[in-house]
């Protein structure tokens, strides 16, 4: 006979244990305290685990400011988790370490002498690192030093010891000025890596209720704080910038940051998961949020104006920067489009007037053109807006003919702007391996992705049927580099034959920092035909499998020794999956055109558990100005943006029991994924407001209305 008190106890148990009635737990308080900004920062550059720094910023702000460890102010890696000493504190740029910073200067506090570099011991036990707020303490100087943001200006409040000479320098780097008149400091920096124009400047300002530049005695305790703001039009729009901090105290513009985030970040509400993973949940959106950065200012009129980088002339409107879109056209812009389409609405402005000020949008911007990376992706970044019904009609005008333009031409100077051997592919099909252009079949599936891209703008637009055919029939140049024989992606020379000996694992060569493995599935506006040139559903799904099952060796013999990247492949232990790296994130949701979506529903689990948390070194490669973790942020929801301008998510398995996402207008779209648990990534099906889908694929137009999205989970 069972007593009533046995039948009862598991029940109670349960509710104990789970801390939880029916409603399952949900991050308590103020979600910017759930991120961390250190993650990614356990990196070098022989092993990145984000190569990310601790970025004091309002989202999108023009400015960043970070803590240093490096004692040279040209190193990219100029916060690394694992360094001792603190030699600054930076206004910073710098959209990645590779492509380094530009109108950086440093302050830094001090006692003692002043003569060599201030540098002090540290530790991770004494300093606080959130978006809005960061704090450390100074243990050789006995200095705590706090740091908060608004978008173009900051305040710093420092502690001192009892000493007979306090010190604050200001360093404004290599060719740069610094004037004080006592508690004013004025300067600029010059600091660039290319992408700007000749006489660029960062005008800064510093005020301080004590002495800037000379020796000071204080007493212990002592609190000296510092306003800081900086323009890169002119010194007089530095002191109205300074406005933003102006007359507030420290507190206040902690708390008005901290609000802002909160904001910000609470557009995505998660429940139902455990507190490290909202930890690493709101560290990437954070990180989703930061770039491209405002590069533009308010004038006096209290209209936007801009330095342009582009021309070198002060101009009206929007402009934001620092980022690369062979990186963030797949998953971060996307993720603006659903959640915060009123700042891309504001970026795709400044993308008409960069076209505007200069014949070609930028593929990398820091803050003007750089050469870096391949294929002609701003496309994409512009069609998926547009698609979304984001970008006015005058603009994308404007913005089409910059994209037909570079699908003709190459830019006089920065060889990734526009598109290097346009005459090859435009006349073959595809870029040939033997004629002296690296990197040649990413190019041409790029290309080929973005003619198709710019088609369906053409389409919007109502261009006349031959331009927009013309278009479409190029964006098949991805047939030319399929080599059916090895069902793989090969480069292909002038004459027609394929390229040998070929090695799938060869890096780099023909591909862009990657291989045969993780490029040919760059299709990602024709699935199904590629599905079909390897054989149909059984082959392909093979072929998807043998990424994960073949070793991960690698031939590094084109870049002379083993890129980061490799390296990030070889000690995931997922064999040739390279989801360090940007060109295989959208992999893993191929196998939705398949037989076998379950595959996709684990493999995006195991990533999301494996790859991602928020430690240190909490990334699996370079993060790249959120497209690493965006990715994080679209599959923990249960969806990605495989083909952006598309109209169409690939579902997934989503990591939370429940999700909001506000969207514009006040709606809300609510995702419940009941009974989800850990280790249980399969999916039985998807209903969108109550009607079940034939297919794991989502019409973003209709999810931007609202409403309810429910996975039933095995
Ligand atoms: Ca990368």
């Amino acid at each position: 006979m069972k007593s009533p008190i046995r039948t009862l106890l598991p029940a109670l148990l349960a509710l104990a244990l789970c801390g939880c009635g029916t409603a399952p737990s949900a991050p308590d308080g103020h979600l910017s305290d759930y991120v961390s900004t250190l993650v990614g920062t356990e990196s070098d550059w022989t092993f990145s685990t984000g190569n990310t720094y601790p970025a004091i910023a309002l989202p999108w702000g023009m400015n960043f400011w970070t803590p240093m460890t490096s004692d040279r102010e040209d190193n990219g890696w100029t916060y690394q988790y694992g360094a001792h000493r603190i030699t600054g504190f930076k206004q910073t740029h710098q959209p990645s370490p590779w492509i380094n910073d530009y109108g950086a200067f440093s302050v830094m506090p001090f006692t003692g002498t002043a003569d060599g570099k201030p540098a002090s011991w540290f530790s991770h036990k004494s300093e606080v690192a959130k978006p809005y707020y960061y704090r450390v303490y100074l243990a050789d100087y006995d200095i705590t030093v706090e740091i908060t943001p608004t978008e173009r200006a900051a305040v710093m409040r420092f502690t001192f010891p009892k000493s007979d000479s306090s010190f604050i320098a200001v360093n404004p780097y290599r060719d740069g000025m610094v004037l004080a008149t006592r508690r004013e400091a004025t300067g600029f920096s010059v600091q660039n890596h290319g992408g700007v124009p000749e006489g660029f400047r960062n005008h800064f300002v510093i005020r301080a209720d004590a002495p800037l530049l000379e020796t000071f005695p204080t007493t212990r305790g002592q609190v000296v704080t510092l306003y800081v703001a900086s323009s890169f039009i002119s010194s007089e729009q530095a002191a109205l910038n300074l406005k933003e901090v102006e007359g507030r105290s420290f507190d206040e513009v902690r708390d008005a940051a901290q609000a802002r985030w909160d904001e910000v970040l609470g557009r995505i509400r998660v429940a139902g998961g455990t507190d490290d993973q909202y930890r690493t949940f709101y560290s990437c959106l954070y990180r989703s949020v930061l770039f491209p950065r405002k590069f533009y200012e308010i004038g006096a009129d209290g209209q936007p104006v801009h330095y342009s980088p582009y021309n070198g002339q002060v101009e009206p409107g929007y402009l934001y920067t620092d980022t690369g879109f062979w990186d963030t056209f797949r998953a971060l812009f996307p993720l603006l489009n659903l959640v915060y389409p009123d700042v891309n609405a504001e970026i795709q402005a400044g993308l008409a007037n960069i076209a505007r000020e200069n014949d070609f949008l930028p593929e990398w911007a820091s803050p003007g053109h750089r050469n870096c990376m391949v294929g002609n992706n701003s496309a994409a970044v512009v069609a998926d807006a547009a698609m979304q019904g984001i970008t006015s009609r005058e603009d994308l005008e404007v913005l089409y003919r910059a994209l037909v333009h570079a699908s003709e031409n190459v830019h006089p100077t920065v060889g990734s702007s526009g598109r290097k051997g346009h005459e090859y592919y435009n006349e073959l099909g595809y870029i040939p391996y033997d004629v002296g252009i690296n990197e040649n079949v990413a190019r041409t599936l790029e290309y080929a992705y973005d003619d198709w891209c710019i088609a369906q703008v053409a389409r919007l637009l109502e261009r006349p049927q031959e331009e927009i055919a013309r278009f479409e029939k190029r964006s098949q140049n991805w047939r030319n580099v399929f080599d059916p024989e090895t069902r793989l992606m090969r480069g292909r020379n002038q004459d027609g034959t394929f390229q040998a000996p070929f090695s799938p694992y060869k890096w780099g060569d023909a591909f862009t920092e990657g291989n045969a493995w993780h490029y040919t599935w760059s299709v990602f506006h024709d699935v199904p035909g590629l599905v079909e040139a390897m054989g149909g559903d059984a082959a392909f799904t093979a072929m998807l499998d043998s990424v994960f099952v073949v070793p991960p060796i690698y031939d590094d013999s084109y870049y002379g020794y083993r890129i980061h990247e490799i390296t990030e492949m070889q000690v995931a232990d997922m064999g040739n999956y390279a989801h360090g790296n940007q060109p295989a994130q959208h992999m893993i949701y191929l196998y939705d055109w398949t037989s076998q979506p379950r595959k996709a529903q684990q493999r995006i689990r195991e990533t999301i558990d494996r790859l991602y948390s928020a430690a240190p070194d909490g990334y699996c490669g370079d993060e790249d100005n959120g497209q690493t973790s965006a990715w994080y942020i679209f599959s923990a929801l249960g969806f990605y943006p495989v083909c952006p301008a598309s109209g169409q998510y690939a579902a997934g398995s989503p990591l939370f029991r429940e999700a909001d996402v506000t969207l514009p207008g006040n709606r809300h779209l609510r995702i419940e994924a009941p009974g989800n648990a850990p280790g249980h990534p399969y999916v039985r099906s998807i209903r969108l407001n109550g009607k079940t889908l034939d297919r794991p694929f989502l019409d973003i137009a209709t999810l931007k209305q609202g409403g309810k999205l429910v996975y039933e989970m095995e």
